[in-house]
């Protein structure tokens, strides 16, 4: 008959204990971890910025990932989301499925979730417990000034396109996971603690015209920006930054390099258009936030997004990732 029994997980009440000793606060959250709901006192006159993104086990993470390094990735993902709107991060909520109630898997997930919480000021003030396959959705909130935010519809024809730090060192290591290859650990470091750009993020509100994270692939996430803004885009794939881990390891094969660089996704650096009038401006603010900016192609009027080896257009398999593409 069609009804549902819902059935507790077992020490459910234990862990949502363990996690709330670890939510740390802010003087904003007037009521945290505990209630129906919490209750945030957002300073007036600002915006909010939310954001979700969901990791699943064996989608989103190799099942074997550590403890520690999905905890901090599933905040990392979301963070990055407010840094590309160049929002100032302040709250957020974990919605966590495990298979079973396992103290010492919590307690090292929330080592990481919190240590990255903790560098960026951000208190946990909420969430669900579930029992299920493992799976994690973080909801973040923060605040940027009313108009100030880096949104995808505001690239203009002119505009130079920039992206932060290295590119395809999180789609090598996959790719080298994928293979069962030994992964160099500057490489796993790369795909399973990335760093949310959200200084930088901040640091171009204001200056940058829209803006957008690495998560799907260079080319697929540029390719986003420019249908929002009505414009295209042409991308010089000779000047993409790499980091030297990833050249070495490419130093046979540029065609891979080529492939992980500009459709591998999980970087989750910042790309982002600016006019080239506040080129100063855009390298100040790299250097502000300690974060390497380099200039990667310019946007057009003609649709489309053309991706230059030099005076040849490259054709890539596929420009990125995508759920249920196939
Ligand atoms: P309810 O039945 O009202 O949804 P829950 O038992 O699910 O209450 O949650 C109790 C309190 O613990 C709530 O304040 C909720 O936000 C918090 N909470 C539950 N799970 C988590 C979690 N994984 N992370 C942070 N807070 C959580
Ligand atoms: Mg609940």
């Amino acid at each position: 008959s069609g009804r549902v029994q819902c059935t507790p997980m077992t020490g459910e009440f234990d862990l949502i204990q363990r996690i709330r000793a670890r939510a740390g606060t802010r003087d904003d959250v007037v009521l945290g971890i505990g209630d129906d709901a919490a209750l945030l006192a957002p300073p007036p006159g600002m915006q909010l910025a939310v954001a979700t993104d969901t990791l699943n086990s064996g989608v989103h993470f190799p099942p074997e990932t550590a403890a520690r390094d999905i905890g901090w990735k599933a905040l990392a993902v979301n963070l990055s989301d407010l840094a590309a709107m160049g929002a100032t991060p302040a709250w957020c909520s974990l919605s966590l499925s495990m298979p079973q109630a396992d103290d010492a898997w919590l307690d090292d997930f929330i080592d990481g979730f919190m240590a990255l919480a903790a560098m960026h000021d951000v208190a946990l003030i909420g969430g669900d417990t579930t029992r299920g396959p493992l799976s994690i959705c973080v909801n973040v909130m923060g605040l940027i000034e009313p108009g100030r935010a880096l949104r995808r519809d505001g690239a203009q024809v002119g505009d130079d396109i920039w992206v932060s730090g290295t590119l395809g060192d999180a789609a090598a290591a996959l790719s080298l996971w994928q293979s069962d290859k030994p992964m160099p650990a500057e490489l796993r470091e790369r795909l399973n603690r990335p760093t949310p750009r959200v200084a930088l993020g901040c640091a171009l509100a204001g200056i940058a015209t829209a803006c957008i994270d690495v998560s799907d692939g260079l080319l697929a996430d540029i390719g986003h920006v420019v249908a929002a803004s009505g414009v295209g885009a042409e991308v010089d794939l000779d000047v993409l930054p790499a980091s030297p881990r990833l050249r070495a390891l490419a130093a046979d094969d540029a065609e891979a390099l080529r492939r992980w660089q500009a459709t591998g996704g999980d970087d989750y650096e910042l790309c982002f258009t600016a006019s080239p009038a506040q080129t100063q401006r855009v390298i100040e603010a790299g250097i502000a936030s300690g974060t390497a900016v380099t200039r990667v192609g310019c946007i057009k009027a003609a649709p489309g997004v053309r991706a230059l080896q030099g005076d040849d257009e490259w054709q890539p398999v596929s420009t990125g990732h995508e759920h249920f593409s196939i």
